[in-house]
């Protein structure tokens, strides 16, 4: 039998399914809401509920908008490069960085044939279908480096080629702040090979 009153008891069942949220938390969050001003409450519920009516994705690069195309897409300084990029968290995160001053495409997603998704369940045909109608001198991939991204990143690049596009891939190696000597061969081998070279 729960601890909690049947209304506090479904808060927390709720909050705990949010990612990163184990049950400690969401009780501790569950209490904190209870002791907050109803005010909080409402307008948190409303901003719960207004994101779904709101956004939707770009039509073009399938970044999360509340206007389609997106903003980026409209951006008329943002310049003939094309990053292609696995969820817009990715997007985001390079965004928030600073990182790219470029256009983006996402994919949604990336090949997991053991989960049934094939290249049409990403967004792969849009982005050929890109290529023909607006002007890029390069794709980059910026693909999370596992074993689907790779191969995700292998089947893209060879449509990109066959269509005449210049790709390039995002450099994978040692993270800033990291030890060699704490790192995995794989990692390393990667360093190696997306080393810089100036002489
Ligand atoms: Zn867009």
């Amino acid at each position: 039998m729960s601890i909690y009153p049947p209304s506090l008891e479904r808060l927390i069942n709720n909050l705990s399914k949010l990612p990163g949220i184990g049950q400690k938390t969401a009780a501790r969050l569950a209490l904190y809401l209870f002791r907050t001003s109803g005010e909080f409450n409402e307008s948190l519920a409303v901003s719960i509920s207004e994101v779904k009516q709101d956004i939707g994705s770009c039509s073009r690069c399938f970044n999360l908008t509340d206007a389609d195309p997106c903003k980026i897409c409209k951006d008329p300084s943002r310049d003939g490069i094309l990053c292609v990029v696995e969820e817009v968290g990715d997007l985001l995160a390079l965004e928030g960085a600073g990182a790219f001053r470029g256009r983006y495409h996402v994919l949604q997603g990336v090949l997991a044939p053991l989960d049934g998704i094939g290249p049409e369940n990403l967004r792969i045909k849009e982005l050929l279908a890109r290529l023909q109608q607006e002007s890029v001198n390069e794709v980059i991939l910026a693909i999370n480096p596992s074993a689907e991204g790779e191969a995700t990143a292998t089947y893209i690049t060879g449509l990109l080629l066959k269509q005449g596009v210049c790709v390039s891939q995002i450099a994978q190696g040692i993270p800033m702040g990291g030890d060699l000597k704490y790192t995995d061969a794989v990692t390393l081998k990667r360093a190696m090979e997306g080393r810089r070279e100036s002489c």
